[in-house]
């Protein structure tokens, strides 16, 4: 299926290792220049060769930065510049907020989660989306969480965060860019085998005293298709949702979990 990405440039933030990088990799695969965006240099570096390697011809550039800070942002531009900075795609993605006990977090805690994962991506879309609209066509995708259609207590800041961020994404993916080609939508991930996964799962093996094996073993069992999902099926799907086939999909949140949440609806 040509999914009419060949020669768009789309920022994929995130995007060194796990979720993003495979969104990045299916992108650059349909033959997209992509800008990726990930703190720590050396994977990001490791990325970027990996993912020039996948598709000669296609551009990839990599920017060290915190996506959450402004500065973060701003040396995506500078870093990018020329046509990179059109992005026709955008891809949303941070570190999700540490979990814990509400009583334990202030001001300072729910601001830091807040920024992470509703303020960043409404910068990134604020700064892309009227060039997409006048462009004729734009995709922004937002890496949120299963936990917004089923919250788990003790991922508070990224209930409350996330939510705010699917509430405002609700009424701008409907505004006046609709009619332009611009679709935004969240890509809402369950349990996927990333290093995120893995970490939380050793933690929750060292608390339980118990081999992590054993532990992500029943994490399995929760699921319907008794599995995690992978980072390449994620990219797979966000791919689609970036592509020329999928311009009637707008405001939506796409829940990728094997099954996992219970609702009809
Ligand atoms: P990961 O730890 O495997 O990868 C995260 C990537 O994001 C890395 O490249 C890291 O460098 C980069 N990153 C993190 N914070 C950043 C920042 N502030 N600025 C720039 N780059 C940053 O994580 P993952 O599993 O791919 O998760 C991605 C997102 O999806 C997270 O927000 C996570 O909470 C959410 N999520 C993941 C799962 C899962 O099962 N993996 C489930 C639900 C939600």
């Amino acid at each position: 299926m040509d999914l009419g990405l060949n020669g768009k440039w789309a920022l994929v933030c995130g995007a060194s290792k796990g979720l993003g990088y495979g969104c990045a990799a299916h992108l650059v695969q349909a033959g997209c220049h992509v800008v990726i965006a990930a703190r720590s240099a050396q994977p990001l570096q490791e990325a970027v060769a990996k993912l020039q390697a996948m598709k000669p011809g296609v551009q990839v550039i990599g920017v060290a930065c915190d996506v959450t800070t402004e500065a973060g942002r701003q040396a995506i531009w500078d870093a990018a510049g020329g046509p990179g900075t059109d992005f026709d795609v955008v891809v949303t993605n941070a570190g999700g907020p540490p979990p814990g006990d509400f009583r334990d977090w202030g001001r300072e805690q729910w601001l830091a989660a807040i920024d992470a994962n509703m303020l960043a991506p409404i910068e990134l879309i604020k700064r892309t989306v009227d060039g997409m609209a006048a462009r004729g066509f734009g995709r922004v995708i937002n890496i949120t969480s299963g936990a917004v259609k089923a919250p788990i207590d003790i991922l508070g800041l990224s209930n409350g965060a996330r939510s705010g961020l699917t509430g405002f994404v609700a009424g701008v993916a409907r505004s006046g860019i609709a009619a332009k080609g611009v679709t935004i939508n969240n890509l809402l991930p369950g349990a996927f085998e990333t290093d995120r996964l893995k970490q939380t799962m050793a933690g929750a093996a060292k608390k339980a005293d118990k081999p992590v094996e054993a532990v992500m073993d029943q994490r399995r069992q929760t699921i319907p298709a008794k599995r995690f999902g992978t980072p390449d099926e994620f990219g797979a799907i966000c791919a689609f949702l970036c592509s020329q086939h999928a311009g009637f999909i707008n405001g939506q949140n796409i829940l990728a979990d094997g099954g996992a949440y219970g609702g009809t609806f």
